[in-house]
């Protein structure tokens, strides 16, 4: 439930509201606006007795919120919601943010070289995962800390922000410790006792789709993180499985339309999960900004040949400088503009 104050309500009028919550036995959560103070009603399981807040002074509204997850729907908040990065950038502005690397950190000259190659094309932000989630135990599992501490030095040399995956408790506290966005992949989307950890961190999260989820799941998945004191949620669509074997995932565009339709936070794309071929991806991330997406995230890797996971999905380095050039011209017909840092030469 949210309790809408009037444009003029005092701050006396507004800890009322709050003290009547908190005396229900709900967590009040005040979020001061442009216009006037909402007082959300936290932690309800059904619906509320208005009526002991709709009279209080300075009250001008109560609003039910019909859908199951609350704080982010856009009817807890309709205006989006904007991350701010350590360096100014900003995602869910006007500004599409790309995101780009190899699925994983393999070595010191591999990330190195990949950090550069996608900065000199306009990225934003370097991915590459330390701790790697691999469908057989066999497989190359990640260099863990190594990786963290390789990625440390890519963003030292070239400025880049680090987005890297946390696959548990203990790997989480490592990896908020370095990176700016932690990465919540798709198996681990349902691991609600992680993303209540991920709440209880500072660092802004990019959670990714379940590889079976509903709209409505990840949102709630979304709304887990929120709910443990961490607005800074990025939502991730990657496909989603299906019995067609053509592509590796079903790149679901339509889940960017109707995300931003439900809810304030922002949305990016990761073509490269969700088609699985290298070939399919600049097509698909351009669609994914026609789309709306508020950013990109795409595998790019210096030889990928010879890449330890996820070869066949990774751009060339020159694959992405075209793809780069193309999105930013299909973000200029939506209104909007592809984030160009400083020092790139795109
Ligand atoms: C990745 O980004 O490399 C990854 C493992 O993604 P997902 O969790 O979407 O499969
Ligand atoms: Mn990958």
């Amino acid at each position: 439930m949210l309790i809408v104050m009037k444009p003029d309500a005092t701050a006396q009028e507004i800890a009322g509201v709050v003290q009547v919550i908190e005396s229900m036995g709900y967590e009040a959560l005040p979020m001061p606006g442009r216009q006037r103070t909402t007082v959300g009603l936290i932690g309800n399981d059904g619906r509320v007795d208005a009526s002991r807040v709709e009279a209080l002074a300075g009250v001008t509204e109560v609003i039910h919120v019909s859908k199951p997850y609350k704080q982010v729907s856009r009817e807890w908040k309709p205006e989006p919601t904007r991350i701010p990065l350590p360096d100014g950038t900003v995602i869910g502005g006007r500004e599409v943010i790309v995101m780009a690397g190899p699925c994983s950190v393999e070595s010191e000259e591999q990330i190195l070289t990949a950090a550069r190659q996608v900065k000199a094309s306009g990225a934003t932000v370097l991915r590459a995962g330390a701790f790697k989630p691999r469908s057989s135990p066999y497989a190359f599992q990640g260099l863990g800390t190594v990786g963290l501490e390789l990625l440390a030095a890519a963003r030292a040399e070239t400025g880049l922000l680090i987005v890297t995956e946390a696959m548990d408790p203990h790997g989480l506290a490592l990896v908020s410790e370095v990176a700016d966005i932690v990465q919540i992949g798709a198996r681990n989307m349902q691991n609600y006792s992680l993303l209540k950890e991920c709440g209880r961190q500072p660092k802004p999260v990019l959670l990714k789709r379940g590889l079976s989820a509903t709209i409505s799941e990840m949102l709630l998945s979304a709304e887990y993180i929120l709910a443990s004191g961490n607005p800074n949620v990025i939502l991730c669509e990657r496909g989603i499985r299906s019995f067609d074997t053509a592509t590796r995932n079903v790149f679901d565009l339509s889940a960017i339309a109707v995300t931003h339709g439900l809810s304030h936070l922002p949305i990016i794309a990761d073509p490269s999960h969700g088609t699985g071929h290298r070939d399919m991806v600049p097509a698909m991330a351009r669609a994914a900004v026609a789309a709306g997406a508020d950013g990109l995230i795409i595998e790019v890797h210096p030889h990928p040949e010879q890449a330890l996971s996820d070869g066949a999905q990774s751009l060339f380095p020159e694959q992405f400088d075209r793809m780069m050039r193309e999105v930013s011209a299909i973000a200029e017909v939506i209104g909007r503009s592809l984030l160009v840092p400083v020092g790139s030469t795109t």
